[in-house]
């Protein structure tokens, strides 16, 4: 099939997570730094336009079959906002977690329904221009917690209020969170895929 890829990504713990995988299978994941890979203009309103950019564009400057995710929360009573833009939804400079998490509060602090779901998606393509890249999609249902608990995970994990375990993501081992989250779901299915190569 292919024994490299590089993944769209400077995230070193993405790295570590995708390179373990693939290397049970013989595969190895290179980082986009390694083929000067220039960062990658990211213009689409959605995760799967953005991850399939990124992929194509990935592949296009190493030559390699190429793996990109693109992930963020999105509310259900704000059109599914802050979606793609939720690394930087109070802004850009800098970017910040604190502030991101304060402005998503105060958006859902007048609404009934809190109800959130964390979405991943990755894609790979075999090369830059593959009419039929690999597709995986998670999802992770929550609510909207106004009072921030737990200090695991990232980003909007303190206030991720997951029903069936009654806590946040942020109270989660990193494992747990690993095996239930919306990139575990995503991996586990992308993984189906690639074995059915
Ligand atoms: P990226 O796709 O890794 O760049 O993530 C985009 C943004 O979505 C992050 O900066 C976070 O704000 C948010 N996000 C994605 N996944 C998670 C998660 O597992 N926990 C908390 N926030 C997340």
């Amino acid at each position: 099939m292919f024994d490299r890829i590089v993944l769209a990504s400077g995230n070193a713990g993405k790295l570590r997570e995708f390179g373990r995988w693939f290397a049970e299978r013989g595969i190895t994941v290179l980082p986009q730094s390694d083929f000067n890979v220039p960062e990658c203009p990211e213009p689409h309103p959605t995760f799967i336009e953005n991850a399939i950019a990124k992929a194509r564009h990935a592949s296009r400057f190493s030559g390699l079959p190429a793996l990109a995710d693109d992930s963020g929360i999105c509310a259900v009573a704000l059109g599914g906002a802050p979606g793609i833009f939720s690394a930087r939804f109070a802004g850009d400079n800098p970017k910040s977690d604190a502030a991101n998490n304060a402005k998503l509060s105060a958006e859902l602090a007048g609404k009934a329904d809190k109800s959130c779901y964390y979405v991943c998606v990755l894609v790979l393509v075999r090369h830059e221009n593959d009419p039929q890249p690999l597709i995986a999609e998670g999802i992770w249902r929550g609510v909207w917690q106004n009072e921030a608990a737990g200090s695991g995970g990232f980003g909007y994990d303190p206030h991720f209020f997951l029903s069936e375990q009654g806590c946040t993501a942020a109270e989660l081992s990193a494992e747990t969170k690993n095996r239930i989250s919306h990139r575990g779901l995503a991996l586990s299915e992308l993984k189906r895929k690639i074995d059915l190569l």
